[in-house]
């Protein structure tokens, strides 16, 4: 692609010019990296702001290093979350083991870092504000790609024209479906649902969590910086979709689901019917044969959701937002070369990670009463051990050093 000068003069070089789809974990963090190597960047989120607060999500092994070199260490460690125990309790609410929260989650506690999701997000935006340019509460509607670069189409009715474009838009990729075709296909569903929403504290906790299960449910209160949130997890056989976007079906549904439950449930659920900020989605994982197509390029959960029982999509998605920034900073913009090198360089801690889906279900989801009776005698068990030095599984990949032009 060839631009005018716009102080009057002849042909410039090409700018390299990149759209970027979301900005949450992978949007913001690949925006950085293309920045520093010199990238123009546009995000584009369909939020009206930056959301916050939410869910803690960690950062752990690898992912460690993209944080580290963005210099967002010190902050985030001030602002993390710090959970002393988790408690797993039976009907009558009685005690089946207290544990460090590391003996569930894998992390390693004073390395690994527990941070709500939206204060990520603002330290990741925080790096890029005064040098990308953000536009909110708009999306991609059509991509056109020509021999030169994408001519991309908002909602807005705007239109323009970027030489890549990056998806960073989440499990449910909208720009993903715009070039590779209905979710369907790529998503393996895992066989559990999940609501999200804040509460009031009635159990008055204090930065722990708790827990409570029957086959087939789970219903927790996870409670942190003055926030309780609770978390509704059930097998369900077939992905609900009549309940995506109607909260109406998807507070029935929960209802119908949790009937007759023990604990405190009735309460939460209760509290659910009232909720106005209730996160519902299938327990997922997207699975993808290629992350890239053409001028698009996919990352983050858009590539590679691994689903919360992995507790890696953070971490997941901060390394593939690094490695695809790095392949293009390496081949020079080269983006045909530099997505086939991004794709062979990371999918395989990609993939170990999402692997890890069967031992979160484990532990978090047992689906009989044999299941709940085994795992709890793994848990009282687990509550004696010394702590871990974390899963081999989340450090597999070396993180290169940043491009230097050498
Ligand atoms: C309950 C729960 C617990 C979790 N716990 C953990 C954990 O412990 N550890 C961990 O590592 N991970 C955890 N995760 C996963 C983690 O939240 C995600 O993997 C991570 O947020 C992925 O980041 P992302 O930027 O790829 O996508 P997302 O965070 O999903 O962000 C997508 C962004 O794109 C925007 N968007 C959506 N559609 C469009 C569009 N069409 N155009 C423009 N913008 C759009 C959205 O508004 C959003 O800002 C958890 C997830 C859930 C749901």
């Amino acid at each position: 692609m060839t631009l005018t000068d716009a102080s009057g003069g002849g042909r410039v070089s090409p700018a390299r010019t990149v759209l970027v789809s979301g900005a949450s974990i992978a949007g913001p963090a690949v925006a950085y990296w293309l920045k520093r190597y010199g990238y123009e960047v546009t995000i584009v989120e369909k939020a009206p702001a930056p959301r916050g607060g939410g869910y803690a999500i960690d950062i752990r092994g690898t992912a460690l290093g993209v944080i580290e070199r963005m210099g967002l260490l010190p902050w985030l460690q001030e602002v993390q979350v710090h959970v002393n125990r988790s408690t797993f309790v039976e009907n009558d609410g009685d005690v089946v083991a207290t544990l460090r929260p590391q003996a569930v989650t894998g992390s390693v506690a004073g390395r690994d870092l527990e941070i709500r999701r939206g204060d990520l997000t603002e330290a990741l935006i925080s790096t890029v504000r005064d040098d990308v340019e953000f536009i909110f509460n708009d999306f991609i509607v059509g991509m056109s790609e020509t021999g030169h670069g994408v001519d991309v189409t908002f909602k807005s009715g705007t239109a323009r024209t970027f030489d890549l474009v990056i998806a960073a838009d989440g499990m449910h990729s909208h720009t993903r479906e715009l070039v590779f075709g209905p979710e369907q296909p790529f998503h393996r569903y895992i066989g559990y649902c999940f609501a999200i929403y804040t509460m009031d504290n009635i159990l008055d906790l204090k930065d722990e969590i708790v827990m409570w299960n029957d086959p087939g449910r789970a219903a927790a209160f996870y409670a942190a910086k003055n926030e309780v949130n609770a978390m509704l997890t059930w097998a369900q056989p077939e992905t609900p979709f009549h309940a995506f976007g109607d909260l109406q079906a998807q507070r029935d549904l929960i209802s119908e689901v949790y009937a007759g439950a023990g604990w405190v449930v009735p309460d939460m659920v209760a509290a659910l019917q009232k909720a106005d900020d209730v996160f519902f989605d299938a327990v997922a994982q997207i699975r993808m044969p290629r992350w890239t197509s053409g001028r698009l390029a996919l990352v983050g959960d858009a590539a590679h959701a691994p689903s919360f029982l992995t507790g890696q999509g953070t971490s997941t998605a901060l390394v593939s937002a690094y490695m695809l920034a790095l392949s293009l900073a390496r081949a020079n913009g080269d983006h045909v070369a530099a997505f086939a090198a991004y794709e062979r360089d990371t999918r395989g801690f990609v993939t170990a990670n999402q692997d890890l889906v069967g031992t979160g279900r484990a532990t978090l989801m047992p689906t009989t009463a044999e299941e709940l009776r085994k795992r709890d005698d793994r848990l009282r068990s687990l509550s004696e051990l010394p702590p871990t030095q974390g899963n081999p599984v989340h450090s597999s990949l070396v993180l290169p050093e940043p491009y230097t032009g050498r």
